[in-house]
């Protein structure tokens, strides 16, 4: 008899998961679906990027390295933070892991135990809630609100704060939504956490590089560098780069919980792949016009959601501010009847009516803690975005 371990008892498929599975099912069946759901960016690894690698290879550079990443690895990563954020680590307090999502895993397996609590600002990744039930504390769902651009409010955080509480996890730009923290955003919070010593505070700049407004990007460690040593900055090279398969993720955080990450690793992965590691070195290091080049196509493709969201009169969105993703409101639709006779009581029965009946594939907002929406991302060729723009109006035009 198979028996999950107690860390799998609250985690099962994510609503994202059964979509995908579904998806490929139905295509597997012949279906035409074309697929605007996917965060994966559909370019290539820059050129110089795929000569390292190769280099490295060819080097012999395919062996482990120190399991908190090669010495070229972290030199590139404490340039980069210094570069771009004004943030000064040293190798110490520098690891790099396999995708951010190991980084995210290893801190909250290395911090926190069942009775903790982690909170979440909803809409949030697909992952976090789930890594935090797996470690058996609570994740602390906070709902934000379209009318703040959905970021979290201070007085908001303050009620939330208990003497439980470990954490507390902003992603900015944010997966689902797009939306940005700003330093006056940052301010109120970092001035409530500061109140908070036991509140440690990770930060997810995963869509740093992918940012459509003339605002610079801020990141928490740099504004108040008298609570850096609480704050872990976790970053990676997966979408900046075109790099998910590569699996290189990094952050920056205080020594005691970047030693406690190690001991993690050590007796999980080891250290990532070493030519991936080479890779990463040179995507952090060298000419950055690709992702100027990508972040333009992003951009084109925005404005084409935009523009095709714009004729879906009871769809309400947000125009991202960042990352691939638009996160829509489909509420104006809840409780109507598809040509079929199904009613559409919730996200799922409006996604699985779109995926089976109209042949476009979106991830239910449920998934991110919203269930009033569903997100689509353009990070996918413009013809698959015309055409899964087409379909979603036609099936919304559908319902009765
Ligand atoms: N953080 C956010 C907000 C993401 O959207 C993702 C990937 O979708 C990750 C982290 C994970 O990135 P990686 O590929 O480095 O594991």
């Amino acid at each position: 008899i198979f028996k999950p371990s107690r860390a799998l008892s609250k985690v099962g498929p994510s609503a994202i998961s059964r979509m995908m599975a579904t998806t490929v099912d139905l295509q597997r069946q012949g279906r035409n679906i074309v697929g605007p759901h996917v965060g994966k960016p559909d370019f290539d690894t820059p050129e110089n990027v795929i000569e390292a690698a190769i280099r490295a290879m060819r080097a012999g550079e395919t062996h482990y390295t120190a399991l908190d990443g090669s010495p070229a690895v972290k030199a590139a990563v404490q340039g980069k933070f210094a570069r771009e954020n004004g943030l000064d680590f040293t190798p110490d307090e520098i690891v790099v892991t396999t995708g951010a999502k190991m980084l995210l895993f290893s801190a909250f397996f290395a911090t926190v135990q069942p009775g903790d609590e982690v909170i979440l600002p909803a809409p949030y990744w697909v992952s976090y809630s789930d890594i935090v039930e797996m470690m058996g504390a609570k994740p602390i769902i906070l709902p934000t609100r379209a009318e703040d651009g959905f970021r979290l409010q201070a007085d908001d955080l303050e009620r939330a704060i208990t003497p439980n509480t470990r954490w507390l996890l902003i992603n900015s730009p944010s997966n689902p939504t797009g939306a940005i923290y700003r330093k006056e955003d940052y301010g109120p919070i970092l001035e409530v956490l500061e109140r908070h010593p036991q509140v440690w505070f990770m930060v997810d700049d995963m869509y740093e590089h992918l940012i459509y407004k003339d605002e610079p990007f801020v990141t928490p460690a740099q504004l108040r560098p008298d609570l850096r040593n609480r704050i872990l900055t976790v970053n990676g090279v997966s979408k900046a780069y075109a790099m998910t398969g590569r699996r290189i993720g990094y952050g920056g955080g205080p020594v005691p919980l970047m030693k406690a990450v190690r001991v993690v690793l050590s007796q999980s992965t080891s250290c990532t792949c070493s030519i991936a590691q080479a890779a990463a070195a040179e995507a952090l290091n060298g000419p950055q016009d690709a992702v100027r080049r990508y972040r333009g196509e992003y951009r084109k493709r925005r404005e084409l959601i935009m523009d095709e969201l714009s004729t879906a009169p009871k769809l309400a969105y947000n125009s991202p501010d960042g990352t691939f993703y638009s996160f829509i409101d489909w509420r104006g639709y809840a409780g109507k009847k598809t040509p079929a006779g199904r009613i559409l009581t919730d996200d799922e029965a409006l996604c699985d009516y779109l995926l089976r009946d109209c042949g476009v594939a979106v991830i239910p907002g449920s998934s991110f803690g919203s269930p009033g929406y569903f997100r689509i991302s353009f990070a996918s060729a413009e013809s698959v975005l015309r055409e899964g723009m087409l379909r979603i109006r036609t099936g919304c035009t559908a319902l009765s």
